[in-house]
């Protein structure tokens, strides 16, 4: 008999963002996969496993689940935020095909509140009209995609998250992205820098684009960038429903 296999967010820290749904599965679950910080959020007990592992080996964690989830076991990939947002669902579907059977498997992908998302509640609204979200890892796709699209979504005028906007290995990346945007975008708009929302390190800063820096991103920042219209009111920074 094969057991069952969710892909779950555990949200962006606070365990009170974690949904009931994800609480429900990690209560019946044999085996806890995942990246080990995020591993390491959950309380071990009698008959659960955890595996954690480093995070550059998403495909093996992947196959590692679907083989656990076929000999019967009761699995939780875990990922912060939402899974399916530069995280663990993808990586599991890249493999599925793999081995026969393993897409027949009882697979479901749980989701959570994501990082972008739990960073624009604290600023106040500044996604109220279209937006779009941009991870600004080269690992997976070359920077002329990157740059590419920050252009075209400027150009829209959509406003924008910006996903591990600096990491140590790509120290340089992010000034290249602040360049772009100032070519692209009045030296008004406004920047929101967002770190480690809903942990106890949480530290959200609201700045002009002109005033930006690549120093203030960090690997646990998410940058928000307001559209045109994203203005601030008392402390807080909405966007207009309406375009202009
Ligand atoms: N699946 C996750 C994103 C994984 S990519 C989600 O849906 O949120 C990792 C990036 O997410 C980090 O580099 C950072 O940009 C952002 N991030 C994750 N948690 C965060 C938090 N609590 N505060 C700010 N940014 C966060």
């Amino acid at each position: 008999m094969s057991g069952w296999l969710a892909i779950a967010g555990l949200g962006p820290g606070d365990d009170a963002l974690i949904t009931p749904e994800v609480s429900a599965a990690l209560a019946q679950a044999s085996d806890v996969l995942g990246y080990i910080p995020y591993v390491a959020r959950i309380a071990p007990r009698p008959g659960l496993a955890l595996h954690p592992s480093d995070n550059r080996e998403e495909l093996d964690r992947a196959r590692h689940a679907l083989r656990r989830t076929q000999a019967g076991g009761k699995v939780v990939i875990v990922s912060s935020g939402d899974p399916g947002v530069f995280a663990m669902a993808a990586a599991v579907f890249e493999v599925l095909e793999e081995e026969p059977g393993w897409a027949e498997l009882d697979i479901r992908v749980l989701p959570g509140i994501t990082a972008m998302l739990a960073a624009a509640a604290r600023a106040g609204a500044p996604l109220g009209h279209d937006f779009c979200a941009i991870n600004l890892s080269d690992n997976l796709k070359p920077w002329p995609v990157i740059e590419k699209r920050l252009r075209m979504a400027a150009q829209a005028d959509f406003a924008m998250g910006f996903y591990n906007p600096r990491s140590k290995s790509r120290p340089e990346g992010f000034g290249r992205v602040l360049s772009v945007l100032r070519e692209e975008c009045a030296p008004g708009r406004l920047v929101i820098f967002a770190r480690a929302v809903s942990t106890p390190e949480e530290r959200i800063s609201v700045v002009t684009l002109s005033e930006a820096t690549p120093e203030m991103a960090d690997m646990r920042t998410i940058v928000l960038l307001g559209n045109s219209q994203t203005r601030r009111v008392g402390r807080f920074v909405y966007t207009p429903r309406s375009a202009p």
